[in-house]
């Protein structure tokens, strides 16, 4: 099967999740995971009408990036683990950055973007099944409310919503508490209404599980795999 195909039927899996849980299609956005991928397949995938990819490595996507620039109105999400000292690169080349997990990080890419003269669309990452190899913070911690409280002061992100990559689990039951957990946390903080923070976007869902978070209230699917075939270890 072609890169369109994979994509049309996923569509289609994306629309009966949905539709199964009352929700309207549209309302899903899906995110082509593209990483470890080469620049045609992304292309192939554009062609397919995606235009939000997530990559997960600033310089695997330096690579990629310049004979990217025709693709004028897709998506560039940075979705993996950000250190701080590569902000201002990841702001050059990036629209988004969906996994952010400290103040310190949150701070420099203000700096950065600050200084770029370009607003981030950022999404606070969480680690619902608390997992040590797992990034993301912990759902009660200080540390997200730090990062909330400072919103309004950061005026060159625009913090969007909530990211999450759950523990893994062959049976995808398992995984919707954790789904759930987090559009809790997201109806909770969104509750709050403090300045500066929109949490619109619930980006949860992965080849594996996309239609359970759907039905959870998924806004984001980040599909890689069952769009791109699997990926080789590097
Ligand atoms: C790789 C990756 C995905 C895509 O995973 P698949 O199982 O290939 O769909 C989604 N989200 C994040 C954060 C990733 O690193």
């Amino acid at each position: 099967m072609s890169i369109g195909d994979n994509i049309a039927q996923i569509r289609e899996r994306i629309a009966v999740a949905a539709h199964r849980a009352g929700r309207d299609p549209s309302s899903v956005t899906l995110m082509a995971v593209s990483k470890t991928f080469p620049v045609e397949s992304i292309r192939d995938a554009y062609a397919a009408d995606i235009r939000a990819f997530g990559e997960n490595k600033v310089q695997e996507f330096t690579g990629k990036a310049d004979s990217l620039r025709g693709l004028t109105d897709a998506q560039w999400h940075f979705i993996g683990h950000l250190q701080s000292n590569k902000a201002a690169k990841a702001v050059e080349l990036f629209d988004a950055v969906d996994s952010v997990d400290s103040v310190k990080l949150a701070e420099r890419l203000n700096g950065a973007a600050e200084a770029a003269g370009k607003k981030m669309s950022v999404l606070i990452e969480i680690n619902v099944g608390g997992e040590e190899a797992k990034s993301g913070l912990a759902p009660k911690s200080e540390e997200l409310d730090r990062i909330l409280s400072n919103a309004a002061q950061w005026k060159n992100l625009s913090i969007q919503g909530l990211m999450t990559v759950p523990p893994y689990a062959d049976d995808r039951e398992q995984t919707r508490p954790f789904f759930r957990q987090l559009r809790v946390l997201r109806d909770e903080i969104a509750a709050r209404s403090l300045p500066a923070v929109s949490m619109g976007v619930l980006s949860m869902g992965m080849s594996h599980d996309f239609e359970v978070a759907i039905e959870e209230g998924s806004t984001c699917v980040r599909v890689g795999t069952a769009i791109f075939g699997e990926r080789q270890k590097l």
